[in-house]
């Protein structure tokens, strides 16, 4: 399979979650070109060593934006994004859009773990 682009965000309370997530599926992981909002890039990459995650803005300053823009650009391929359903966040205008676009190109994305398995089963295995 040709790399893809994959987009990684998570909210706070639901990093642990993309984590475990990125850290199951690393091998597969690494073949391909990763971008994310800022603390989630950076975690992913502490955490998973073989990845280079390419960190955009914080998503409360804008990074959820900048995924946006590259989905409407047709630069990203995949996006796996875990928001928290039990807080409010300041920059929910922002996922909102990022879910609008997302869906409006049709590109692949996942919203909760067991999603994300799922398609990463069909991706990558
Ligand atoms: P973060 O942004 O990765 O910079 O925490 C995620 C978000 O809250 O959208």
């Amino acid at each position: 399979m040709p790399p893809m682009t994959v987009a990684l965000v998570a909210h706070d309370q639901k990093k642990d979650a993309l984590v475990a997530w990125a850290r199951q599926w690393e091998v597969a992981l690494a073949r391909h070109r990763l971008l994310g909002t800022g603390s989630t890039a950076q975690l992913l990459e502490k955490a998973c060593p073989s990845l280079r995650v390419e960190a955009l803005l914080s998503g409360p300053e804008g990074g959820d934006m900048q995924i946006g823009a590259r989905i409407v650009e047709g630069n990203i391929d995949v996006l796996v994004f875990f928001p928290d359903p039990l807080n409010a966040h300041p920059h929910e205008a922002d996922f909102q859009a990022l879910i609008r676009v997302a869906l409006m190109k049709d590109i692949l994305f996942a919203l909760s773990p067991r999603s994300a398995d799922f398609l990463a089963r069909g991706l990558f295995e």
